[in-house]
């Protein structure tokens, strides 16, 4: 037995490396376990970047985000480097009537986040790039930017250890033991004993819960990231270029878009939302097959070819110019799951952040650090109980 700690953290994403870091930071003797050599790419946190945005079609989500801006500013202060890319803008667009932006717009203005909602000859005049029919609109958020993801990482995992934290990888959890007085963990390497664990593991989730009875109704899907070339020399660039997310419904599909920046002359679009989320919950993958089992599906790249046909003249797409698959773990609602076992109070589990989670990072390492730590959360947390996802016992 190596060492006793207060607080042990499963998975070393951005999630639990948050969390890690948000209990050092309060002084509390914490334990980070990665299964894999860092940094790695096999996880959902890895990569260049990740969106920043304020604006969604949940009030809570917006608050979070809200906050989580403020903190993410705190951790690039001490990082003494650029993780957040602020002001990058992002055009939130729909089809006439525009019925969920102006759901979307109250919310914003609840939170005093700056934003414009723009008409379709104010996306025309300002947005070149982008073409629609009438009665198109779009909420404009200004301050919304780019994390970059692979340096959030870094940053938060040195600034753990920079706080006395403990981190160790290449140490895959094989078993947890919750007891009356705290949790033996068991790894590859060691065993450990604490008073908490908070499980942060991804895809891996539910192997991880197998030996505590538990199985969430989440599932690890594969998510491609499609680059297309530009045909307009800087057309695209992110200095004059904003994020895209169009969320129109008619046709099914919701699709978002990155402006030029990790490949010079390529920008990022993809299929997202709703359908493409259904299409990818139905197949899942197992997390530890991923190479043998991800393949890119044509459907995902012809929505995005005839997304790319209809509104973005200056770009190439008659093929994406680079295809890179990732994965994430959806819920069936895309909600996240941010609680207690139902049986044991010593462990908390956090899963199911469905292609969405990355910006809100350090608002769930203060909500699972809350919760270790049996303390009021400053958020509603009904949203993220554990009893909608419960999917069956398995034997201990
Ligand atoms: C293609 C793509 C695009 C995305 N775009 C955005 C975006 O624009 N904006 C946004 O906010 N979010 C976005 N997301 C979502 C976001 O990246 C994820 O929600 C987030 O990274 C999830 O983090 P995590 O810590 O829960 O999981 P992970 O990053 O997967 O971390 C889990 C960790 O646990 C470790 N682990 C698992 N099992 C064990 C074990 N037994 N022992 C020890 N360690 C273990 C794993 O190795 C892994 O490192 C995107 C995701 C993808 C894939």
């Amino acid at each position: 037995m190596d060492s006793s700690y207060d607080v042990c953290v499963v998975g070393a994403g951005v999630m639990g490396s948050s969390t890690a870091r948000h209990l050092a930071k309060i002084g509390k003797k914490t334990l980070l376990l990665e299964q894999f050599p860092l940094p790695h790419w096999r996880g959902s946190s890895h990569g260049q970047t990740r969106v920043f945005r304020c604006v969604d079609p949940e009030p809570h989500i917006v608050k979070m985000a809200n906050d989580a801006l403020k903190m993410w500013r705190d951790i690039q202060n001490q990082a003494g480097e650029t993780i957040l890319i602020e002001n990058v803008g992002m055009l939130e667009v729909e089809e006439p009537p525009g019925t969920n932006l102006k759901t979307e717009e109250h919310y914003l203005r609840r939170e005093n986040i700056d934003y414009q909602f723009l008409s379709s000859k104010d996306l025309k005049d300002q947005f070149p790039g982008l073409v629609y029919g009438p009665g198109y609109c779009a909420i404009y958020e200004k301050s919304a930017g780019i994390l970059m993801a692979d340096k959030c990482l870094k940053h938060l995992q040195k600034q753990f250890v920079e706080s006395g934290g403990t981190l160790y990888d290449r140490s895959e959890v094989i078993k947890i033991q919750p007891d009356a007085s705290g949790v033996t963990v068991l790894t590859n390497r060691s065993s450990y004993r604490c008073k908490k664990i908070i499980v942060t593991a991804g895809p891996w989730v539910n192997k991880v819960l197998k030996p505590l009875g538990i199985q969430l109704d989440v599932k690890p899907v594969q998510a491609p990231f499609l680059y297309w070339k530009v045909k307009q020399p800087g057309a695209y660039d992110f200095t004059k270029f904003p994020i895209f997310y169009d969320v129109s419904t008619s046709d099914g599909r919701y699709v978002y878009g990155l402006p030029s920046f990790e490949y010079p002359g390529l920008i990022k679009l993809g299929p997202a939302g709703k359908a493409q989320q259904e299409a990818a919950y139905s197949t899942p993958i197992d997390p530890d097959m991923r190479d043998s089992t991800m393949t890119i599906t044509e459907g995902s790249i012809a929505a995005a070819k005839d997304y790319i046909k209809q509104h973005l003249p200056f770009v190439d797409g008659t093929k994406p110019a680079i295809v890179e698959l990732c994965m994430y773990t959806l819920s069936f609602d895309r909600n996240f799951i941010l609680d207690k076992h139902p049986e044991y109070n010593n462990v908390i589990i956090a899963a199911g952040f469905s292609g969405q989670g990355f910006k809100h990072g350090p608002v769930v390492g203060k909500i699972l650090s809350d919760l270790a730590l049996d303390r009021l959360s400053a958020y509603d947390l009904s949203p993220f109980r554990i009893s909608k996802y419960l999917q069956q016992k398995s034997s201990l």
